[in-house]
């Protein structure tokens, strides 16, 4: 396994067209990373910025979110971020509730929110 920093993209529907122009204005920094993502945001990233390293998932109310939580859990993910849509009522809030709690657990970086994951891509080195 390469030993590229492996970071985590998940964005809710209503941030995706926000995950996806963050993908291609900061493909050159995101480059730096090995990328897994859930089913959607990830081919959304893809469409953004083709040639990103992105292995997608599935689609995280099928259980992509635990699998994120997962890989957190063993390691193969060092850092989140996550565009939660704090307006909507989730199907899958408890899988998100779970990431979320997991990724605090393992003490990795989290960002929540497009201006956070601006600011910490920066400073990230593999
Ligand atoms: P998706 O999953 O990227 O497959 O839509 C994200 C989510 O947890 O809602």
């Amino acid at each position: 396994m390469s030993d590229k920093c492996c970071i985590a993209l998940i964005a809710h529907d209503q941030k995706k067209d926000d995950m996806a122009d963050f993908a291609r204005a900061r493909k050159t920094a995101l480059a730096r990373f090995r990328i897994v993502a859930t089913g959607t945001t990830g081919g959304r990233v893809l469409e953004a910025a083709p040639e990103l390293n992105v292995m997608r998932l599935k689609s995280g109310p099928l259980g992509g979110d635990q699998q994120i939580g997962a890989m957190i859990a063993t390691g193969e993910v060092d850092m989140l971020i996550f565009f939660i849509d704090p307006l909507s009522a989730l199907p899958h809030d408890v899988d998100v509730k779970a990431l979320t709690r997991l990724a605090t657990v393992y003490d990795i970086p989290m960002a929540l929110n497009r201006a956070t994951a601006e600011k910490f891509i920066d400073f990230q080195k593999d």
